[in-house]
């Protein structure tokens, strides 16, 4: 027995030896090659001035010299290049220290482009591209006159484009460029919610890399880019910190020629940069970039301008894309009339340029299967093309109804009528709103019904009424979330309407917004409005007397053919907007509260 545990122990000690061995084998080999590695490296060194003879750092330190830096970029550069020599290179923080010094030599410092400031070339360049946007085109011709006169000038104007989206935005940045001669860069500021996005993180993050901004900067290859920071109005803040705190720097003329990225640590000069910004609204803009721009409004396009601009623009581009430019396809105005209404739902033109493209892309199939091609494009062909019509505008109502009143919304998709419907039933003095309503509009049909109530006497509504009674009001489409005070007076009247059992005129449509003693005050978005009802077919717009000024961007052809009636006071609003006057039932005394209480409803015939 002793024998047999003895010969085990033996056998497990000499199993362990075997182990030790081994691994001190394993660690003489590797610190042996260390150790001589680095001995090499020191000698080689010793016959090189102190300088390591490893390529890659001999390239970094070639392209230093050569490339134009900074003063500060190039003492940075130095410093990390001779701190480079000074670590092994299988040590991880050399990587880092290189691709530092790769990103310092990559930006550009001091390449520049220059200026073509000449006007006529200009000009000539943005009508090539673009129609109409003639407040934008100005802008730009007028910087260059600036600078054709005063060279020196430094500072560059910041332009804020605010529209609704496929209005030209992006792409009329593209021609500024082309007139200009300057590169043309973009990063969309989309969902940034993090400084560091901006400004980078410092070099003691893993993987950290210098801010979009200067990545793009780099994509730019020279200091004086045309630079599009698209949706600044999507930027938002959270505990990350606030990435237009960092924006402020870059777009302040102030302090953005020594620009600080974390990551960098070296100023670097954006006040060459020729920045446009984007926005489809200046409404979520922070206040404190606002001041900082300049607003280019972008406004959506009326029917006859998408017509101009694809007969013009997007119908040679996508006849040149789907390599059919050498055919003549034409498209009738009634098609294109149909795709507009029927297939798009836009202030913009990108999805009339998209269904345009479908069509064409169809024809050059038939061209590849050698079939005749059709040379005109007819309504009729459109469903077999595209599919069946998507959208059918919503139209003006046809009749007078009691309760329902037209009020006119502006989207980011540009302007939309909106009905507003009320019920009166019986209940106990309740106010109900439906329809995704935001707080503002909430308020607003309070105030609404404030105003009414303090008008009861006057429109002979009979004492009590109100507690006898719920009002309802709804405003369809409930899926789309509304807000804003604009609905205001079309609340009121639908509400006076409901409550009064007298209809509104269908072809009637209004903005404003209402004060508690009835008074019509001015809203945005006149523009869009307008246009989305005369689209709709309403023949009367009631608007803020102080809005008038708004209406000198509507063409004329679409101011000829509408009624548009500036207010002051509600009661204006009602004169023009109900059936049959209120003012006359006064002469005509309601019937009882137990008749009023079941005939005003949307459902019922008018009295
Ligand atoms: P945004 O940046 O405003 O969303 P884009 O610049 O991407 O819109 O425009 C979408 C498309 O519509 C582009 O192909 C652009 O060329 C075209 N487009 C928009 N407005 C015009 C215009 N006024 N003239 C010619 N093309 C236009």
């Amino acid at each position: 027995m002793l024998l047999r545990t003895l010969t085990s122990e033996i056998n497990i000690l000499k199993l362990e030896e075997d182990i030790n061995n081994q691994v001190q084998s394993e660690l003489d080999r590797s610190q042996r090659e260390i150790y001589i590695r680095e001995q090499i490296s020191t000698l080689q060194k010793e016959l090189n001035d102190g300088k390591p003879v490893d390529p890659a750092w001999q390239e970094l330190s070639e392209r230093i010299e050569k490339t134009p830096l900074s003063p500060e970029a190039k003492e940075a550069a130095t410093k990390e290049l001779d701190h480079l020599a000074g670590i092994s290179s299988l040590s991880p923080e050399s990587s880092m220290i290189e691709s530092y010094i790769e990103w310092l030599l990559d930006l550009p410092w001091t390449t520049e482009t220059t200026d073509n400031l000449d006007i006529n070339h200009a000009q000539q360049v943005l009508d090539q591209n673009h129609y109409g946007l003639k407040k934008a085109k100005d802008r730009i011709l007028e910087y260059l006159a600036v600078r054709s006169l005063k060279p020196k000038v430094s500072r560059q104007p910041i332009l804020c484009f605010v529209g609704p989206p496929g209005t030209g935005k992006t792409s009329l940045g593209k021609s500024i460029a082309e007139a200009l001669e300057r590169n043309f860069v973009r990063v969309s500021l989309g969902g940034v919610h993090d400084e560091a996005e901006i400004r980078g993180h410092r070099r003691t993050y893993l993987g950290a890399l210098p801010g979009r901004i200067l990545q793009t900067m780099r994509k730019a290859k020279t200091i004086n880019p045309v630079f599009m920071l698209d949706e600044i109005d999507k930027l938002n803040a959270d505990f990350q910190g606030d990435p237009s705190a960092a924006l402020l720097e870059v777009l302040d003329p102030e302090q953005n020629y020594t620009f600080s990225d974390h990551y960098l640590e070296v100023p670097y000069d954006l006040s060459k940069v020729l920045f446009i910004t984007t926005a489809n609204t200046v409404a979520s803009i922070p206040p404190a970039l606002l001041d900082r721009m300049e607003v280019i409004e972008f406004p959506g396009y009326i029917e006859e301008e998408k017509i101009a601009i694809a007969n013009q623009f997007l119908i040679p581009k996508q006849l040149l894309e789907n390599g059919l430019d050498e055919e003549a396809i034409h498209f009738t105005p009634e098609a294109l009339h149909l795709i507009i209404e029927g297939y798009t739902y836009e202030a913009g033109v990108r999805n009339l340029e998209r269904e345009i493209g479908t069509v064409l892309r169809k024809i050059a199939r038939l061209k590849s299967e050698g079939k005749p091609l059709p040379k005109e494009i007819l309504p009729e062909q459109i469903s077999d093309f595209l599919g069946p019509q998507e959208f059918y505008p919503t139209v003006a109502e046809q009749a007078d109804e009691i309760g329902m009143a037209t009020a006119i919304a502006w989207t980011e998709n540009g302007g939309e009528i909106m009905p507003i419907e009320v019920l009166v039933i019986d209940g106990k003095g309740n106010l109900q709103i439906t329809g995704q309503i935001g707080d503002i509009m909430q308020e607003s049909a309070q105030a609404a019904l404030s105003y009414l109530k303090s008008k009861a006497k006057i429109f002979q509504i009979p004492e009590g009424f109100f507690e006898d009674v719920d009002l309802h009001i709804h405003v369809p489409e409930g899926a789309i979330a509304k807000d804003g005070p604009s609905a205001g007076i079309t609340i009121a009247t639908a509400l006076t309407s409901a409550v009064l059992g007298v209809p509104v005129k269908h072809d009637v449509a209004m903005t404003g917004e209402i004060t508690l003693r009835g008074r019509v005050l001015p809203v945005g978005g006149i523009r869009e409005k307008v246009l989305a009802a005369h689209r709709a077919g309403i023949k009367t717009v009631l608007l803020p007397r102080k809005n008038e000024k708004d209406l000198a961007e509507i063409p004329p052809t679409v101011l000829k053919e509408l009624n548009l009636v500036p207010v002051d006071h509600m009661d204006q609003v009602l004169a023009q907007a109900l059936a049959d006057q209120p003012i006359n039932k006064q002469t005509k005394p309601p019937s009882g509260k137990a008749k009023r209480k079941s005939a005003p409803s949307v459902e019922e015939a008018p009295e």
